[in-house]
């Protein structure tokens, strides 16, 4: 039986377009781009053709992209980078929100224990965070507001052109983890005032551990490693030089075909909304209409979110849940939480995450699926007897 991937928010089939750009220097053109002789110049041109391309997909300039192995990095340099501004002007104070990426939430962790004070932003029931509340919490000592541009759980878009422009006009620099929008949604730096921008290849078929952190002009990045001159003295190591050619290709590649496929993309995803929704007592998760195009998030009552993923695997259907159970932690998803679900529901979470080449069939198949393991999942759950009873009150 044919495999449905529906997890293309924690990553993406490569594009062969992206693997063929990156073979050559996989082979012949293995040269290091820092070398003298013609090999690594070759090498050292790919690598500054990939940045041009990639800066002209975000509106940005090439001098203000910089390599790094992926989002993680981006995220924490950024981070590591705004806190040591912020601390040299006697700045502690980082503004961010509930429902951010570990790559955020952890660093913020950390500099909280180097004596940062760190707010963190309500998103709300939407899963959107209110720009108001965001002016407000901007004091004099603010160095860094970091929101990211889309959701990894629930898809919801912020309005960051607007936060943006809140930012600039309080002098407060802006950092966004775009992980989840760069090659899904039209990015322009200028225009929506972002100071610094963190993105991944493999979230927009590119290979894993490649990415690039934006930061404009004026803004010196800290290297988060020690070592030789590569990328300015930013991000010492050889550079992936063929891993930085294939993000370059699959991101301009993803960006020209971004308009046609988000149309195919959101239908889909509507469809597939529409259907789990004739099934009783659940939930979207997140803002209807603010949200990626391919993102489904729903909370269930009265199952586990990780025995509907086994048995949906077993159904051939690739799909993931909120809940934290990768990490060996029984905590509900900080992200359902965060628009407030209770610990309960939050357990019972499904995101579906559709690529391009969904079509109508799958979901339909998806959604019949889902019908038929919630369903039995809930014919043998304690909770759910327990609320049909009225021993306990349903939620959803
Ligand atoms: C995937 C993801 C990251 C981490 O990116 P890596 O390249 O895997 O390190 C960070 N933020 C968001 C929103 C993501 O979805």
């Amino acid at each position: 039986m044919k495999r449905i991937y529906a997890d293309n928010a924690a990553t993406t089939p490569l594009s062969p377009t992206a693997l063929e750009a990156m073979l050559p220097y996989f082979r012949e053109q293995f040269g290091n781009p820092s070398s003298f002789y013609r090999e690594g110049q070759l090498a050292k041109s790919a690598m500054e053709e990939a940045r041009i391309k990639i800066a002209s997909c975000i509106g940005a300039d090439y001098k203000q992209i910089t390599f790094t192995s992926g989002g993680s990095e981006a995220d924490n340099q950024a981070h590591i980078t705004a806190a040591a501004l912020g601390r040299s002007q006697g700045q502690m104070h980082i503004i961010s929100t509930a429902f951010e990426h570990h790559a955020i939430l952890h660093p913020l962790k950390a500099l909280e224990k180097e004596g940062f004070r760190v707010t963190l932003l309500d998103v709300h029931e939407n899963g959107i965070v209110d720009v108001a509340e965001l002016e407000e919490a901007i004091g004099e000592d603010t160095c860094l507001v970091s929101v990211m541009f889309a959701n990894n759980e629930i898809g919801t878009i912020q309005p960051i052109a607007e936060i943006g422009a809140v930012c600039r006009k309080h002098g407060v620099l802006f950092h966004t983890d775009a992980v989840q929008a760069v090659g899904h949604l039209e990015i322009d730096v200028e225009r929506m005032c972002i100071d610094m921008l963190s993105a991944s290849a493999h979230k927009f078929h590119g290979p894993k551990g490649s990415g690039f952190l934006y930061a404009r002009k004026g803004i010196r990045l800290r290297p988060l490693i020690a070592g030789g001159a590569q990328e300015k003295s930013k991000r010492a190591g050889t550079e992936n030089v063929a891993g930085i050619v294939g993000m370059a290709a699959a991101l301009t590649e993803s960006n020209a075909r971004m308009c046609e496929q988000n149309k195919h993309i959101a239908a889909c995803r509507d469809a597939l909304i529409a259907g789990l929704e004739t099934i009783e007592h659940c939930a979207l998760n997140g803002d209807r209409e603010q949200r990626l195009p391919s993102n489904v998030s729903f909370c269930f009552e009265g199952i586990e979110g990780e025995s509907l993923l086994l048995l949906l695997d077993d159904k051939g259907i690739c799909a993931s849940s909120g809940s934290a159970c990768t990490s060996g932690s029984l905590d509900p998803s900080h992200v359902l939480m965060a628009i407030g679900r209770v610990h309960d529901v939050a357990h019972g979470s499904l995101r579906l995450t559709l690529g391009e080449d969904i079509t109508k069939e799958e979901v339909d198949y998806i959604v019949q699926a889902v019908k038929e393991v919630v369903e039995r999942l809930r014919s043998f759950s304690p909770v759910w007897r327990d609320l049909c009873t009225g021993k306990a009150k349903h939620l959803l």
